[in-house]
């Protein structure tokens, strides 16, 4: 027998009175937390959907904006009819424009009269036609193909000529992004409508619920009419607090715990928004070079390479640099990017290349790096000493971005060119400012675009723009690299119009260092072992 506050208590009764205590004194807490919990579960969840429907309005957003500039520019040129040269100007747009499917010349009434696939044009309905953004002219349509399920985007542009207009088609798919898969364990839905409430698309786990059994997030565009919501259903979210509350008092705090070591590890996981994201994979060194060889298609010897971008995340997936160079120009990034990749390709390579100075490493610049000279700082400062030696570097300019402000441009290029490395311009034939170009800026090698060796033996055309090509860079005295040779017949024809340099599956695919770094031992040794025959460079495969 024990006394208990002066009272007589059996270690039973005691027992229970603990117990009663223990709960009383600790059920506020647990409570409290259940609510704390509860509430940021819910927060979570909201941050989510928010940052989805940021995500997916600026995809569509850029993706939009990408075609109404390539419309602009095709009304600039004049093109507004089913003529064969504005065909092929509307081909041309189309294969420079990723996003978009079809350019197509468009009557008053929203009939399709002609498109640069040249197809039979199947039967579109037109649902909605708003204009893109406030009192534009342009407008954005939403459209449907024949029978095929779902909807597409047009976006519409008047041309000079009344009559008719000029459009560009892109699948919904390309402007939602594959939210359930980004998303997490809870799954989500994102809709597009126009301003004016159509329904352009929807993407994700069907959400059938009522308004109030759900979260949802919504944006508009600030840029054109459209809207975004993402949503999920409130009961996924409760569940989970159900089931903690259960759990009672040590149940809450594992879950605590848990809840917590996730909230602090999804920053460093997934980021708070696609830049975040790319911030943080910069930081962890995620984007690495790969080098794709170009070949001497005389001697089957090695020129140099292109380093091409991939970002390897951590559990080993391979992104490519499509689904990430866009926002990281859009975001400025991509200068720290490109300077993070000239280090790593110096410490790769650089000594290799270094033992072998006739090969050349080119790397890609975008328009924003021209728009002032860090670009020279960070080249001095990366190749001044190391190797390669800056007479080995080459910066590829692509022409179909065009360049905003062609004087300062000049300026850096001349500069650049100042510190013995070389200047080249890439894709071309496929940009807005084709050979005038060329000659304004002052390069040292074009790179003649895939869509040219493609048709090579096929198109008589196509053959007289690579003529024309080869005859005034021989005439400026610049080198030409033939880009995208996926066949031994396009080397032939290649070598019998007098193209030296090629770059291209046929030879191999952008490699990691470790197999480029083997292919430079086999093709190019060090010692002058000429007897030693040389190994192919044809067919190294990535791995
Ligand atoms: P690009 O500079 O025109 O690079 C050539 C692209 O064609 C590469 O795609 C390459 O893998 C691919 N390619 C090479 N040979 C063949 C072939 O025989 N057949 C076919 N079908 N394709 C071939 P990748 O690596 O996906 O790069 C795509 C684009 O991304 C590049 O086009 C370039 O514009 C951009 N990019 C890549 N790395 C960087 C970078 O570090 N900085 C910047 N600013 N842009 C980059
Ligand atoms: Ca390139
Ligand atoms: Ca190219």
């Amino acid at each position: 027998m024990l006394l208990l506050y002066g009272v007589a208590v059996s270690p039973r009764r005691k027992l229970l009175l603990a117990i009663a205590t223990g709960v009383v004194l600790a059920g506020p807490p647990v409570a409290a937390f259940n609510l704390w919990l509860g509430s940021l579960v819910e927060r979570q969840g909201q941050d989510e959907l928010d940052v989805l429907a940021r995500r997916t309005i600026v995809l569509a957003e850029g993706r939009i904006g990408r075609a109404v500039a390539a419309l602009d520019e095709l009304a600039a040129r004049g093109v507004d009819s089913c003529r064969g040269p504005h065909i092929d100007a509307l081909r041309q747009a189309n294969f420079s424009v990723t996003p978009v499917k079809e350019f197509s010349v468009v009557a008053p009434d929203g009939r399709t009269l002609c498109a640069d696939s040249g197809n039979s044009l199947e039967p579109r309905k037109l649902i909605s036609s708003e204009p893109v953004s406030a009192g534009a002219t342009v407008l954005l349509e939403v459209i449907r193909i024949g029978e095929r399920p779902g909807h597409w985007v047009r976006i519409r542009r008047p041309t000079a000529n009344a009559s008719n207009g000029i459009a560009a088609l892109i699948p919904v798919e390309s402007l939602i992004v594959s939210m359930s898969s980004q998303a997490g364990p809870l799954s989500t839905l994102a809709r597009m409508t126009t301003r004016g409430g159509t329904l352009i698309g929807e993407f994700g786990d069907a959400i059938p619920a009522a308004a109030e059994d759900r979260l949802i997030a919504t944006l508009p565009s600030e840029r054109y009419a459209l809207t975004v919501t993402t949503s999920m259903l409130r009961t996924q979210v409760a569940v989970s607090q159900t089931d903690m509350r259960a759990l009672g008092t040590i149940g809450s705090g594992i879950l605590a715990i848990l809840i917590l070591s996730l909230s602090l590890l999804l920053p460093k996981r997934g980021g708070h928004n696609p830049i975040t994201e790319l911030e943080q994979a910069l930081k962890a060194g995620e984007f690495v070079p790969y080098y794709q060889p170009v070949v001497d298609i005389r001697s089957g010897r090695l020129r140099g390479a292109e380093v091409l971008v991939r970002w390897r995340k951590p559990d080993g997936t391979i992104i490519p640099p499509a689904s990430f160079i866009p926002l990281a120009e859009s975001s400025g990034l991509i200068i720290e990017l490109t300077r993070a990749l000239m280090r790593r390709a110096c410490r790769e390579v650089g000594p290799a290349l270094g033992r072998r100075p006739h090969l050349k490493l080119s790397f890609n610049l975008t328009a924003r790096h021209f728009a002032d000279e860090e670009i020279v700082q960070d080249v001095r400062r990366i190749f001044n000493k190391s190797s390669p030696r800056l007479a080995q570097v080459v910066l590829e300019v692509t022409e179909r971005q065009p360049l905003d402000n062609l004087t300062e441009t000049r300026r850096v290029v001349a500069a650049l060119q100042g510190l013995g490395v070389q200047i080249a311009i890439d894709d071309v034939g496929t940009g807005h400012s084709g050979l005038s170009y060329m000659l304004k800026l002052g390069v040292d090698i074009i790179k003649i675009d895939k869509i040219f060796i493609d048709s090579l033996g096929t198109e008589r055309h196509s053959n007289t723009i690579i003529e024309t090509l080869i005859d005034l860079a021989q005439n400026m005295r610049m080198d030409i690299v033939a880009e995208g040779v996926e066949t031994f017949e396009q080397v032939m024809h290649l070598r019998e119009l007098g193209i030296r340099s090629a770059q291209g599956y046929v030879f191999a695919p952008p490699l990691p260092a470790s197999a480029f770094l083997q292919l430079v031992e086999a093709i190019e040794p060090v010692k002058p072992e000429e007897e030693r025959p040389l190994a192919p460079a044809a067919q190294f495969k990535a791995g």
